[in-house]
């Protein structure tokens, strides 16, 4: 049994927060140069390079790659062999606080929807904790900018639904959003399970690597299929039209119910951001 300590947890999402705002992972990164190389729009292609300025003189200055530092979604894989010396959930929240605050990261979150008076530090973080074998304790913090989480939508289709019926579903989400979300978008799908897991395994698609393909052929060919239907709506990089209007769309897939399949499509913006750490 290993023992990790409050205080190590809060110290690390504190850290994580401040690297995944400041730091565009470097697949997400690689995405976004080769949209740059291929990109035959030259309003397009401007602010492909404007974007790709921007998160590089994010990381060298350490500065937040865009305003909106977004609302916190912390994914937690806890060891069965590990013991938490300490209150969990208050240890990722003060992570949070703390890495907005010494990181002077925008505070976005608003402590009720209609009171929607302002938390001034960020919490509650989105917590998602799930537990596995072993003797580690591994945080994603995967901060969620909402011009893009506004633009995502979730669909009940009934089980006779053909495959080509989703990825109309991905595009056609993707066309409504239009310039709004700050595309080139990646988008996370969660089909299948009930609307609850389908929404965090949309999420979660977001903090996939977008160097691997899906490991399953099917979604893989999926995958592949709604990126082109993304992109033929030709709305292109900030809206200025062009070839990368979705620079990937993974997908995580649940079993569900004989009588139905939600699909939750979660769209997200050129930001899209997450750091990791293991305990
Ligand atoms: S959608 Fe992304 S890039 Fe656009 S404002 Fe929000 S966090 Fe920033």
């Amino acid at each position: 049994m290993k023992t990790i300590t409050a205080s190590e947890i809060t110290e690390a999402v504190a850290r994580l927060c401040v690297e995944a705002a400041t730091v565009l992972p470097a697949d997400v990164r690689a995405l976004i140069e080769k949209a740059r190389k291929t990109e035959t729009n030259a309003a397009a292609k401007g602010a492909l390079d404007d974007i790709s300025a921007n998160y590089l003189c994010a990381e060298a200055e350490s500065l937040p790659i865009c305003q909106d530092t977004g609302m916190a979604v912390v994914f937690c894989s806890v060891g069965t062999d590990v013991h938490i010396a300490g209150d969990f959930e208050k240890a990722v929240n003060d992570g949070v606080r703390k890495g907005y605050t010494e990181g002077c990261l925008r505070k976005s979150v608003v402590r009720d929807p209609f009171d929607r008076v302002n938390a001034e530090d960020n919490t509650p973080a989105v917590i998602h904790t799930r537990l596995v074998p072993g003797d580690k304790l591994t945080i994603t913090v995967a901060p969620k900018g909402f011009g893009s989480e506004n633009k995502s939508a979730m669909k009940i289709f009934l089980p006779s639904a053909k495959p080509s019926d989703f990825t109309d579903f991905i595009a056609e989400t993707v066309r409504k959003a239009g310039g709004d979300p700050c595309p080139p978008v990646i988008v996370g799908v969660g089909i299948g399970g009930t609307v609850d897991k389908c929404a965090e395994n949309a999420k979660l698609a977001l903090t996939l690597s977008m160097d691997s393909p899906n490991p399953d052929p099917f979604y893989e060919a999926l995958e592949c299929e709604a990126l082109a239907k993304c992109n033929a709506t030709r709305i292109g990089a900030q809206g200025f039209g062009g070839d990368n209007t979705a620079l990937a769309v993974r997908i995580i897939p649940n079993a569900t119910h004989i009588a139905g399949t939600p699909c939750v499509v979660n769209i997200s913006c050129h930001a899209t951001r997450h750091a990791s750490a293991t305990l």
